[in-house]
């Protein structure tokens, strides 16, 4: 079945760290599988609504190469948060997948000076547009990935949810608020039909 136009509202967007988000652009609820990076206009809207996404510039023809490239990167940062979140043993093989990608450019390490109190610096990457954006999304990720925040990502604790999310309170275990009051009532109507 092929979507003709996409609710932003669908959007499992939650407000979490970029590559938390990207992760989260495939996801399964019971056995229904939905990939936002499966076609053109999901990308696009992805890309258009993640508020973390809004430094990535996606290119305005989605060619098949960027396209692939792309799910590919997103499939990779899942199976590491999956990883992580599920505790499983071994070792993931989106590592090497994300180092593979993040070489489509080359990139240096650069300075940006606006005024003594606003200086970053930043990895900036050139070549194609199409593999500028994948080469910096890679590179975001193994910097996400390769910080603190890694040992904090979790899975929603709703058996039909299975979104990322960062555990910044030890208390927080669902991915929104909807999915921790489901629980909420889905208990409450367990123990009152007893
Ligand atoms: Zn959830």
């Amino acid at each position: 079945v092929t979507k003709t136009s996409i609710d932003p509202m669908t959007l499992p967007l939650l407000g979490e760290p970029f590559v938390v988000e990207f992760a989260n652009t495939w996801y399964r609820s019971g056995s229904e599988v939905t990939d936002f990076l499966a076609s053109s206009e999901g990308t696009k809207a992805w890309f258009a609504h993640a508020v973390e996404a809004r430094n990535y510039v996606l290119p305005v023809r989605l060619t098949k190469r960027v396209s692939s490239n792309l799910r590919e990167l997103r499939d990779a940062v899942h199976s590491i948060c999956t990883h992580i979140a599920d505790d499983l043993p071994g070792f993931p093989e989106g590592v090497a997948t994300l180092n593979r990608l993040v070489r489509l450019a080359t990139g240096r390490h650069e300075l940006h000076w606006e005024r003594a109190n606003s200086v970053t610096s930043a990895i900036v990457f050139r070549g194609p547009a199409s593999d500028v954006l994948v080469a910096t999304l890679a590179s975001d990720a193994i910097a996400f990935l390769g910080g603190p925040d890694r040992l904090r990502i979790r899975r929603c604790a709703t058996p039909v949810c299975e979104l990322f999310f960062v555990q910044r309170h030890h208390l927080r275990n669902f991915c929104s608020e909807p999915c921790s009051q489901r629980t909420r009532q889905a208990r409450y109507s367990r123990s009152h039909s007893l």
